[in-house]
Order: structure tokens, then C-alpha cells, then sequence
């Protein structure tokens, strides 16, 4: 049946800035990391596609090598993309990557102009774009100069094959010179999407504020740390899980008896505050203004609901701060 998109889906979902450029995107953004390969229900992905877009969740993002096999989220995703979302392609971001391991031989991994400009045409193939919104180096390659790594992106830029560009998981002082060399290219860097959460805060130590410094936007990755940081895990390991159905890069044995202490406290005042922990979690990264926007992952649409629902309470007292710092600090 033909999908109509929900008239309501720009009622809830809350726009912010991306740094200093012209773009908003979504407070919540959808990953398709996991879920979206050839062994994952095609017709549940499609559902919570349609579901995110209902939901005001304009920005989808992907890389080249999500699947599994490689390749199989794009795939999927321009599947979906025919069949529903074709008549909304201007209402929508669509980023993808490239950075880490995709083909065979010295040109399918890390930061050559080769290697970027090959694989972002193979994403706009699978997907069956004409441009992406958005393309990420996807990690820092240290045995290629920056210079070439961000020569291509602008290279893209100008191809037309990418509205803006993005750097993944780069640490501040290599997001200081990206940053310098993309502004002499006139292709300014757009955002950064680094990995961050409540138990995970490596960027405060420097990276935001150079972020902030620089005008470049933030997108969270793995925001609830995979899932540990919902109450899924408070009463064992659920069948349906991330760790036990997947346990690639989330083992069961890596949510120790003292992690879910944490999370059990952490879960008791989500609770004090009318949220779950998984909306506490969101909420939590959006009180700073460096971050645009949470790039969450779902393996249920009900899920996607859940987490939109953050967007109404995005305040914390100082002694609800304290107590969440005390709390990770043990
Ligand atoms: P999350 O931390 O959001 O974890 C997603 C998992 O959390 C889901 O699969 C689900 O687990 C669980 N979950 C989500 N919402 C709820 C809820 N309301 N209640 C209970 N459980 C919930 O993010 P991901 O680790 O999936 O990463 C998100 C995206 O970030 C990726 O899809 C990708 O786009 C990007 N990313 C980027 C990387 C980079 O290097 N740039 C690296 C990794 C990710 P379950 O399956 O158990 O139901």
C-alpha cells in the first residue's frame, strides 16, 4: 500500500541549528547500524523508517558498511526509500560514510581521495541518490595526509554528490586541523559524530569546545550506550537484545553486575523525573547546546515513540545533575 507520511510529524520533534550553518536537523536522528542487514527483517525496517519520518525524525544516517553483509543497510534503505519516502526526498538528510574496511585491496579502507570518492559512488548507487546530505570521513586515518581526506570530501562537494561534509570520531586536535584545512578549501566542516553518552565522555575533554570554537555542529552516536542505558537489562538479558541476539560489538559479559548498578540507580531517578532511562539518557545530551542532535538506534518502532517523548523534559535540576554525576562516578 502506498505510504502517506503523517501530517502531524513536524507537531513534536524539536529543530536545532547545526553549528554555524544554515542547517537544522532533527533533536533525534536514526542510525541504521544495526537492524537494517539482509538477515534483518526487511518489513520491520521499513516500519520504523516510516515510523521515524511519522515522527518528525527527518535525518536518517548510514555508512557504506553496515549490513551485514557490507553494503546491505544501503541497500535496504534505498529499497525503503523507493517505495516510500521518494516524494519526501526534500524533507529529508540522508548522511552516509566511508573510513573504515569495505572492499578488498589497498583502496577500500581508511582516507585516500581514491578510496572516499569510489565508495560514496557506490553508496549513492545502492541507495539510488542522486546526492547524499551529508559525507563522513568515518574515523581519522593518521598514515594519510589530512589534507587529501579533506580535499576529497570538498572534491564531493563539488561533484555534487554531497550537500555538506562531516568528520566521525576524530579527536579535538585533529577536528581543529580538518576543521582549518575544509574552511581554506570553502567547504566548511558541518558536524562532528562522535561517540557519547553517559558513561562515555571522552568529548568533554576538549572536543566540544573546539566544536563549539569552530561552529561545527555535534551528533551523539550509541547515545544509550548500545541499550545498556534503558531498563532492558535491570531483569536479565532479554531474547530480543542487542548482546544476546547480536553480541558482535555488545557482549553480555561486558554489562557487569556493577554497570547495572549504575544503570538501576540511574533508573531510579528517571523514574523520580516521569521518564524511562532511555529518554532520561537522550534528554541528558541534548541540555548542552554543542549537541545538535541524538542519532539513536532502534530494533522496535515502539521504541522510536519512546525516545521521541524525551523531547518533553529536556531540563535537569543541579541536584538531579549531582546526583547523575555521583552516581557514574562510583
Ligand atoms: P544506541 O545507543 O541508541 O543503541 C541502540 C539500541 O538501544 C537499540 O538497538 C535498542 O536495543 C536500544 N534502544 C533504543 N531505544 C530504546 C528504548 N526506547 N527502550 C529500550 N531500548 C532501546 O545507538 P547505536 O549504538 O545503535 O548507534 C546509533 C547510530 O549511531 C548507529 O545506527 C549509527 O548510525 C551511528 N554510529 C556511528 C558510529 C561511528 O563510528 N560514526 C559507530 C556506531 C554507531 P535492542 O536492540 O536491545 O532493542
Amino acid at each position: 500500500q502506498t505510504y502517506v507520511a503523517a501530517s502531524s510529524r513536524y507537531d513534536q520533534m524539536k529543530f536545532r541549528r547545526c553549528g554555524k550553518s544554515g542547517l537544522d536537523l532533527p533533536a533525534i536522528s536514526l542510525g541504521l547500524w544495526h537492524n537494517f542487514g539482509h538477515s534483518d527483517d526487511f518489513k520491520l525496517g521499513r516500519e520504523i523508517v516510516r515510523t521515524a519520518f511519522d515522527l518528525g525524525i527527518t535525518h536518517f544516517d548510514l555508512a557504506n558498511n553496515y549490513g551485514p553483509p557490507y553494503g546491505a543497510a544501503e541497500e535496504n534503505f534505498g529499497r525503503i526509500f523507493k517505495k516510500d519516502l521518494l516524494p519526501y526526498r526534500d524533507e529529508l538528510l540522508i548522511s552516509s560514510k566511508a573510513g573504515w574496511d569495505m572492499w578488498p585491496g589497498p583502496y577500500g579502507n581508511f582516507g585516500s581521495k581514491k578510496y572516499l570518492v569510489a565508495s560514496l559512488n557506490q553508496s549513492l548507487k545502492r541507495m539510488g541518490l542522486e546526492y547524499v546530505d551529508i559525507f563522513y570521513h568515518h574515523r581519522p586515518d593518521p598514515n594519510t595526509p589530512l589534507e587529501e581526506t579533506m580535499s576529497a570530501l570538498d572534491l564531493l562537494v563539488r561533484q555534487g554528490k554531497a550537500l555538506y561534509v562531516g568528520i566521525s570520531q576524530y579527536s579535538a586536535e585533529d577536528t581543529a586541523k580538518a576543521s582549518k584545512i575544509l574552511n581554506e578549501l570553502g567547504t566548511p566542516c558541518l558536524i562532528h559524530q562522535p561517540r557519547y553518552n553517559m558513561m562515555d565522555r571522552w568529548v568533554e575533554d576538549g572536543l566540544l569546545q573546539v566544536l563549539e570554537k569552530s561552529g561545527i555542529g555535534a551528533i551523539a552516536f550509541s547515545p544509550l550506550e548500545q541499550g545498556v542505558l534503558t531498563d532492558k537489562y535491570l531483569n536479565g538479558f532479554p531474547e530480543d537484545s542487542r548482546a544476546v541476539k547480536d553480541g558482535r560489538y555488545l557482549k553480555s559479559d561486558a554489562i557487569t553486575p556493577e554497570i547495572l548498578a549504575k544503570v538501576k540507580a540511574l533508573n531510579a531517578i528517571a523514574i523520580e523525573r516521569g521518564q524511562s532511562l532511555a529518554q532520561m539518557a537522550i534528554a541528558w545530551l541534548l541540555k548542552s547546546p554543542a549537541i545538535t542532535s541524538v542519532l539513536v538506534g532502534v530494533s522496535k518502532a515502539g521504541q522510536l515513540h519512546d525516545n521521541v517523548k524525551s523531547l518533553d523534559n529536556l531540563d535537569f535540576s543541579t541536584a538531579e545533575l549531582k546526583n547523575i554525576e555521583a552516581i557514574l562516578k562510583e
